[in-house]
């Protein structure tokens, strides 16, 4: 069952994901090549696909509670009071998709230890 809260920041990760750039091309991410693929957690995994080279990658992405997400600017005012002060911490995002790199995207053994 997924919650309300989930659904919120899910949409709010795919919002930030789109202010992140193709590493191959510089292409900004469209919420449409951005696949939530689940979470543990405050940890997000995604994989996102540029629609310009169609390179794909995996990203992480860390959801924190007490911070004004300053990286979102597009979500209207009852959006944010719908999510709380939940934040995804770019850098984290991005030290997690350096990480990732040498991830071999077995995911199911990695959700699977709950
Ligand atoms: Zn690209």
């Amino acid at each position: 069952m997924v919650s309300k809260a989930e659904l919120m920041e899910e949409r709010l990760i795919r919002k930030l994901m789109t202010s992140m750039k193709c590493e191959s091309c510089g292409q900004n991410y469209e919420v449409y090549n951005i696949d939530v693929l689940g979470h543990r957690e405050d940890l997000w995994f995604l994989r996102v696909h540029c629609s310009a080279c169609h390179t794909q990658c995996l990203v992480a992405a860390v959801v924190k509670e007490g911070r004004m997400p300053e990286a979102v600017t597009d979500l209207t005012e009852t959006e944010l009071d719908e999510f709380g002060d939940g934040v995804i911490e770019i850098d984290d995002v991005l030290n997690m998709h350096h990480f990732l790199k040498g991830f071999d995207g077995d995911f199911s053994r990695l959700f699977g230890q709950e």
